[in-house]
């Protein structure tokens, strides 16, 4: 059998040696499309933290390629939720798009050369090429997803983390994200995104992991979103 992409065996991860999930196990094939559902401060973001190396281990073993989260080789891209990004930072699309491959910046011009072929390549294959010199502040809610989303894609990951993309935006945006990140699936990247979305999002996807303080379950839409699980994911 091959090695899961990702292997959390019996994790406590949190912030300042307090535990904000406990005893989580789990694995990710190469090739999965996950969704993490729960309540409000249930630890969704944190279980993507503990996967980029953004959150502190207590206890247990991560592993991401095999390697431990934060390493380079790891090769996570990150979409961050759009609520937290500060939108009056003063930078074009394309500037916020090399950010991606700021970790092996150099001085070297051809390097940078290399690296605005790589940013002009994802960004059109997004949709957003023609908004390169544009200040992101500028943008659609739909536009800035894919502008973050070219961020995390330009480095070429094998994993792809995003945290609520389909939150704060409105409903076509949300269809075209999801339509986009099926494709990108298809192509055989491996993606996990958080969702509070039961029914528009979770729903349609393959798996999905319910979460609350650790892993209260996982399985198909099917099979986890009944009034059982779903009570002890919401405690309602
Ligand atoms: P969710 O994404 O499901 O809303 P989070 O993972 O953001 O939940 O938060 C889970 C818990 O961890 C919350 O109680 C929150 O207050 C706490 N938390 C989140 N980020 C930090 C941080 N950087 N430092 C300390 N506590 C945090
Ligand atoms: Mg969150």
């Amino acid at each position: 059998m091959a090695e899961p992409l990702v292997q959390f065996a019996n994790v406590d991860a949190g912030y300042q040696r307090v535990p904000v999930l406990e005893r989580v196990s789990l694995s990710i094939a190469h090739g999965d499309f996950v969704g993490i559902v729960g309540p409000s401060g249930s630890g969704k973001t944190t279980l993507l933290r503990a996967m980029l190396g953004a959150a502190d281990v207590l206890a247990g073993d991560i592993r991401i390629g095999g390697r431990t989260p934060g390493h380079a080789e790891a090769r996570v891209g990150y979409v961050p939720q759009v609520e937290t990004v500060d939108w009056h930072f003063p930078v074009t699309v394309e500037e916020v798009v090399m950010m991606g491959l700021a970790a092996r910046s150099s001085l070297l011009p051809w390097h940078s050369r290399i690296d605005r072929a790589k940013a002009a390549n994802v960004m059109s294959r997004l949709g957003i090429a023609h908004l390169r010199a544009r200040h992101i502040r500028e943008l659609s809610g739909g536009q800035q997803q894919r502008v973050f989303l070219a961020r995390a894609l330009v480095s070429n990951p094998q994993l792809l983390l995003l945290d609520e993309p389909t939150s704060g935006v409105d409903i076509k945006t949300r269809d075209d994200v999801l339509h986009l990140l099926d494709e990108l699936n298809r192509d055989g990247l491996t993606i996990v995104l958080t969702t509070h979305e039961l029914n528009a999002v979770a729903a349609h996807l393959p798996w999905v992991i319910c979460v609350n303080g650790g892993v209260i379950a996982e399985g198909s839409p099917d099979d986890v979103f009944t009034p059982e699980i779903l009570g002890r994911t919401y405690r309602a």
